[in-house]
């Protein structure tokens, strides 16, 4: 691999559950990448998602990470601190007229797609049809005005006027093409919550300067979303790296609720870091496969 300058990558788990071996594997894809160019590695915690919102998952985070003798560079950053930076984003976006209000609630999203005779899309979920994009400014007004809650979308047929179809690409998969119309009008900023997980990630990994991204496969789909916005934000866009999923033997993603993934868990069946270390070699020789 040529030496590549400045190499910045990071490691983003969203603490909602105890680190599970596919976090390490994420953590040492991104540590691994950055000391091959002698680059760094940062650490950012997700925890916008109110699931993520468990200080003793947080803790148990740090002292997993620890035990592993997994380490970072500079600064920490943690979501819930940065609210001012991603209403300013939120501002941008909707001074451009790229953003409306959505008063729908999930079931009626999934009803509407239903009756469009649609199908859930494989890792995005439902993608959403426009229902409020063609709301008249007095209903908005109406809603608004009776406190109906809602969220704010990204007018994606917009930004493709805007900015086209542009490229970014996988370190594994080559160069993509972004067709930003396809993965309907995403919330950025949530009923419960003023900020969403595609805002967040693009606006940080731009403020933290990162140049790599290194990331489960299961968020291929999401990165034409963050070109997207890379792209009408104005932001540099990293190249992105996304990893295959560890399985089970029966083929199955290996999920936070399995707890006996956890690390917290071979920590405690007297496993040592190296041998857990060993264990995930092994299961990425078998194409992925986890079988301790
Ligand atoms: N926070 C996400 C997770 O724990 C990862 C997001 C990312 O790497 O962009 O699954």
């Amino acid at each position: 691999m040529p030496h590549l300058t400045a190499v910045i990558t990071r490691f983003a788990p969203s603490p909602s559950g105890p680190l599970h071996v596919g976090h390490l594997l994420a953590a040492l894809q991104a540590r691994k990448l950055a000391d091959v160019h002698g680059g760094k590695c940062l650490l950012r915690v997700e925890d916008i998602d109110e699931r993520a919102q468990h200080p003793e998952y947080l803790e148990l985070m740090y002292e997993d990470l620890s035990w592993l003798g997994l380490s970072f560079d500079g600064e920490i950053i943690v979501q819930t601190r940065r609210f001012d930076v991603y209403s300013s984003v939120l501002e941008k976006l909707r001074d451009m007229d790229l953003l409306y209000p959505c008063f729908c609630t999930r079931t009626e999203i999934r009803n509407q797609v239903a009756e469009m005779g649609r199908a859930p899309h494989a890792t995005l979920g439902y993608l959403y049809p426009g229902t409020c994009r063609n709301l008249s400014s007095d209903e908005v007004a109406e809603k608004m005005a009776a406190g109906v809650p809602h969220s704010w979308r990204l007018d994606m047929q917009r930004v493709q006027d805007l900015i086209g179809c542009p490229r970014w690409h996988d370190m594994r998969r080559g160069t993509q093409r972004c067709v930003p119309s396809a993965y309907g009008d995403v919330v950025l900023a949530r009923k419960d919550f003023p900020a969403s997980y595609h805002l967040c990630v693009v606006v940080d990994d731009a403020s933290q300067g990162v140049t790599h991204v290194t990331r489960g496969a299961d968020l291929f789909d999401a990165t034409h979303i963050h070109r997207a916005l890379q792209g009408v934000l104005g932001l540099p866009v990293p190249q992105y790296c996304h990893h295959a999923l560890l399985r089970d033997n029966a083929g199955k993603r290996l999920a936070k609720r399995d707890g006996a993934r956890s690390i917290a868990s071979l920590r405690a069946a007297g496993f040592t870091p190296q041998q857990v270390r060993n264990s995930l070699h092994i299961a990425l020789q078998r194409g992925g496969i986890w079988e301790v």
